[in-house]
């Protein structure tokens, strides 16, 4: 079989997960590919290792409108490709910041992460690197009408400040990006507060009668986790979370609201686990302030 950056898995009618069947399997890292009548939308697009673009193309042949859930590198990698795409504004500044630090950053992921029997496959040209592109801002309640679909944004910040998810109430689903998973990063994003994502988690849980799956940018979980998440980070606003020091993979010392057994899945057989940081519990206004004379 021909040599191919990519593999899809259908997990929906018109509903397809695409990875990098090339890499190994620490992290898998997914993007979907929903089609509608007039439209496909694609939401998020990994690392720009390989053309993402040339591949949707053979799984549809109507325009693709893309989409990203939130500005990080393994979701936007390959949107470089695309001349627009559709992203919360709240999440601008960073994409711009990261734009400039990320020359090269597709081979190294793709040298790093692929396997041994197709590294020499691996071509520099093939690789999707920064460039100038149009973002067009997205807000809740935007719908995305795909033809025989329409698609709902709803804002749920926390691992970032414009994290979005899309709700697809004819396939009963979110493409939820990272926003709420076994490993829900809340201490990236200084704008973002534990207080507040579980805020925006009860909003979320809103719809609850419209979607029943998560199809995540690293996983597919059952609508249920959100009540963990909830439940949990209850436990993270009373300091009765197991509160376990991590360092996360950017260097710096948080913490981990559920104790991790040696695959990084919850001791006590439920799913959602967070890592957050003691300072960005609550909101600054309803926050611990320290008064000084
Ligand atoms: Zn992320």
């Amino acid at each position: 079989m021909a040599f191919s950056y990519f593999s899809a898995k259908e997990v929906g009618e018109g509903i397809f997960q695409i990875t990098n069947g090339i890499f190994d399997d620490t992290l898998p890292t997914f993007c979907y590919l929903v089609l509608g009548e007039k439209a496909a939308m694609l939401v998020d697009s990994m690392y720009g290792v390989g053309s993402l673009k040339e591949f949707c193309e053979t799984l549809t042949d109507k325009p693709i409108i893309h989409v990203a859930t939130h500005f990080h590198g393994d979701h936007t990698g390959g949107s470089y490709e695309f001349s627009e795409f559709y992203m919360s504004p709240k999440d601008f500044e960073s994409f711009y910041a990261g734009m400039g630090r990320s020359g090269g950053n597709a081979m190294r992921t793709a040298k790093r992460r692929t396997l041994p029997e197709y590294q020499d496959q691996l071509r520099e040209q093939d690789m999707i690197e920064p460039k100038e592109v149009r973002l067009h801002p997205i807000f809740e309640g935007d719908l995305i009408d795909l033809g025989g679909k329409q698609i709902e944004v709803i804002e749920v910040p926390g691992h970032t400040a414009g994290e979005i998810v899309l709700l697809d109430r004819k396939a009963r689903c979110l493409y939820s990006g990272d926003t709420c998973n076994t490993n829900t990063l809340l201490q990236l994003d200084p704008k973002c507060c534990v207080a507040e994502y579980i805020e925006n988690l009860r909003k979320l849980n809103g719809y609850r009668s419209a979607f029943d799956t998560l199809f995540n940018g690293h996983d597919i979980q059952n609508a249920t986790i959100i009540d963990e998440g909830i439940e949990l980070c209850e436990k993270i606003l009373r300091h009765e979370d197991a509160h376990l020091p991590v360092t996360s993979f950017s260097g710096t010392a948080s913490l981990a609201a559920q104790r991790i057994g040696n695959t990084m899945n919850r001791v006590d057989g439920k799913r959602f686990n967070a890592v957050y940081n003691d300072d960005r519990i609550f909101r600054a206004a309803d926050g611990i302030h320290t008064i000084t004379v």
